[in-house]
């Protein structure tokens, strides 16, 4: 799947998934986010880093738009923790598809 031609929907906006590259910056980061362009970026690691990214840029994204004001420390391990959880019970995929399903496909 490439994740470059997608969006995630948060509240009532769309973020775009952008690449960038090593090039673009001298830090070492998996991603960042743009809240004013409603753009995340990523690194193309492979694996499970970049679940861990995508999961970490989405909280930054979500922390925007609920002005949580989380630090940067906290979104890490939180990114940390969900990615743990979403690798280690493959059900709850198969569980949140089905509820949304049945919640909003009729
Ligand atoms: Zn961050």
């Amino acid at each position: 799947m490439n994740i470059f031609d997608k969006s995630v929907k948060i509240g009532n906006v769309s973020w775009n998934i952008e690449k960038f590259s090593h090039a673009d910056t001298n830090e070492q980061q998996g991603g960042c986010t743009n809240v004013f362009y409603h753009t995340i970026y990523m690194r193309e690691e492979g694996g499970m880093e970049d679940i861990d990214t995508l999961i970490h840029e989405t909280l930054h994204a979500c922390d925007a738009m609920m002005t949580i004001k989380l630090k940067e420390d906290q979104v890490y391990k939180l990114a940390n923790a969900l990615t743990f959880v979403l690798r280690d019970n493959p059900w709850l995929f198969t569980y949140v598809k089905q509820k949304i399903k049945e919640e909003y496909v009729r």
